[in-house]
């Protein structure tokens, strides 16, 4: 997986330092808030980040965050100035053919993906927490006085719970980390609109601080960027991925630390070449919904060739009339065929039914269209036999005989 990244940080309109730290480097991003007393907050976010990249360099991100953690209390610990210290940190990893991101506090962590920007973190904040438990509503949270006081820091207790998300990445998505300062001031629709209309991982950084500060900046504001160039195309992992919505957000225990092969294939990721993504459109979804449209279409085709292979009418067949399979004027692709010859033509047919005959007189089924023709065929008889006694003048002896059938199977 090829990546491009890009971070800014700004200490805002507001603060006199900036207790925000941020990771940018290949495979490993992070962003820290830190807080405490005087420079506190600064030396908490520092040492964490520092932890870290130490840590990330033969660990998995938990125990990479689980270290950071541990750092931060070590060295509150070292002197009193520090004691109370603690820093939020969301981070994200490259393992293997995914994205893990990490987080602790209140800072956060997207995606973004097709257009749409997702909070993929949760925020550990007593507001947030109220919200879940439907305590507040929204539109409270968004004023709260207590929307700073956080329920989950680094640096406070060993064993602090560490959420983690693992996230399928392709081509074309794009991460995005940061501090409160940065959503406190600019809402969900305008980082996207920036996300969207920036190209370049370092002018979407340098913007959506600058929006923050225009928005106030009363805050520290820190953001990282990463961007996925390259997928490796991951087809199998590509169907799995795109299989439901939670797809991009899937809360699972992250697996044991990658093997020595995995990082080291890890780090010459970069170098292989890559054949172009699989394209992102053929999902397990649109295969079934092919093969449902294949089924419709399929009994649809199904239903009219039964229709137009079984249904039978009396025709004509250059003059002669036929028992023909099929629809007088064809159905769709099936065009009638002669099913049966006769030697009626049309000129012994009863006048009465040269019409219907003519232009294909239906029947149920083949036996139906047999007796039919018989009928005709004694119709035309009963005719003849009615005008020949009465027109002895006129009498021809060469009238036409009727017919009978030519075919040997059987005789209507
Ligand atoms: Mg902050």
């Amino acid at each position: 997986m090829k990546l491009d990244w890009a971070a800014a940080s700004d200490t805002g309109q507001v603060r006199a330092n900036n207790q925000d730290s941020a990771v940018a480097e290949d495979g490993l991003f992070a962003v820290a808030d830190g807080m405490g007393g005087h420079a506190a907050g600064e030396v908490a976010s520092r040492v964490a980040v520092e932890a870290l990249r130490v840590s990330a360099e033969g660990n998995g991100l938990v125990e990479a965050v689980r270290a950071a953690n541990q750092a931060v209390i070590d060295r509150a610990d070292t002197d009193p100035a520090l004691r109370g210290m603690g820093t939020t940190m969301v981070a994200i990893a490259r393992e293997g053919e995914q994205v893990v991101m990490v987080n602790v506090g209140d800072s956060r962590g997207y995606l973004f993906r097709d257009g749409q920007l997702q909070q993929i973190t949760e925020d550990h904040n007593l507001v947030a927490q109220l919200l879940r438990e439907g305590r507040l509503t929204r539109e409270e949270a968004r004023v709260h006085p207590q929307r700073n006081i956080i329920t989950r820091v680094l640096g406070n207790d060993p064993d602090v719970e560490i959420d983690v998300f693992t996230v399928d990445a392709f081509r074309g998505d794009r991460f995005l980390l940061c501090s409160d300062g940065l959503f406190n001031e600019v809402d969900d629709d305008a980082v996207a609109d920036v996300l969207r209309n920036h190209r370049d991982p370092q002018a979407v950084a340098d913007e959506l601080v600058r929006r923050a500060n225009a928005g106030g900046g009363r805050d520290n504001i820190t953001v990282v960027v990463v961007d996925v160039l390259d997928d490796n195309d991951r087809s199998r992992a590509a169907s799995v991925a795109l299989a439901g919505a939670a797809a991009t957000s899937v809360a699972e225990p992250i697996p044991a630390a990658p093997t020595e092969s995995a990082r080291r294939a890890r780090r010459a990721d970069d170098s292989i070449s890559v054949e172009p993504p699989r394209p992102r459109w053929v999902t397990w979804r649109s295969v079934l919904f092919a093969l449902a449209m294949l089924l419709v279409i399929g009994s649809i085709a199904g239903s009219f060739w039964w229709f137009g292979r079984n249904t039978f009418y009396v025709g004509v067949d250059g003059d002669q009339v036929a028992i023909f399979r099929g629809r007088p004027s064809g159905l769709l692709w099936l065009d009638p065929t002669v099913e049966q010859r006769t030697t009626l033509t049309l000129s012994d047919v009863p006048a009465a039914r040269r019409d219907d005959v003519e232009k294909g007189k239906d029947q149920a089924d083949l036996a139906t269209a047999r007796r039919y023709v018989v009928n005709l065929r004694q119709q035309a008889a009963e005719e003849r036999a009615a005008t020949t006694p009465t027109s002895s003048s006129t009498t021809t002896t060469t009238a036409p005989s009727p017919g009978t059938p030519t075919t040997t199977t059987s005789t209507p």
